[in-house]
């Protein structure tokens, strides 16, 4: 029997989202990182992964990257992210946000939420953070297209078992220190990367 394919989707391009609390550090690499451990997990776990960025400096459309996931006949599609708060970057509330949300297609709406609600619980385990819960966001006048434009673009493609992670808030100082630490980000690949196993295998 062949393997399972996983999509995994480091989110932005290589200097995407400058990290608020770190001068120099940037989500879009930080999510490369954490996806490249999660990758070398799965694969350790019998899996064939297929990340939508080979290298860090690569930015692919949204359409691209989730569109990859119904082309190549993939079991899941993640894409992986951490998160901002919207308003005034020097307001108190900006900083003090954190927490941990998983958002999933709206497509297979049931099975989705209950595999949503595992990884969620996994991240916020693992990072110690807030449960600010599990998602879906419809696009505005299209009830039946999902929000998010990777998880639209894979669900759309065929590939119905679609998610985005927000993994903390990189703007909170203690949410940032984890995501800017690799053993941290080790143990997180490791507790995704079980919860999938256990699903998906
Ligand atoms: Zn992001």
């Amino acid at each position: 029997m062949s393997k399972k394919l996983i999509i995994l989707d480091p989110g932005h391009g290589q200097f995407g989202n400058p990290h608020t609390t770190r001068e120099g550090f940037f989500e879009g690499t930080q999510n490369f990182i954490l996806a490249s451990h999660l990758r070398d997990e799965l694969v350790s776990r019998g899996f064939n992964v297929k990340m939508t960025r080979e290298r860090v400096e690569e930015n692919p459309s949204l359409e691209d990257r989730g569109s990859m996931a119904g082309k190549l006949g993939a079991v899941m599609f993640l894409s992986i992210h951490s998160n901002a708060p919207g308003g005034d970057p020097k307001s108190e509330r900006y900083t003090k946000i954190r927490g941990s949300e998983t958002y999933y297609s709206i497509t297979d709406e049931a099975c989705n939420a209950d595999i949503a609600r595992a990884l969620n619980d996994a991240v916020v385990a693992t990072m110690q953070t807030e449960d600010r819960g599990i998602k879906t966001r419809r696009y505005p006048d299209r009830p039946d297209w999902d929000y998010y434009g990777v998880i639209r673009a894979a669900a759309q493609s065929g590939c119905t078992a679609a998610f985005l992670i927000e993994h903390g808030f990189h703007t909170n100082p203690r949410d940032s220190a984890f995501l800017q630490d690799d053993a941290c980000l080790c143990r997180l690949a490791v507790a995704e990367a079980d919860v999938i196993a256990r699903i998906f295998a």
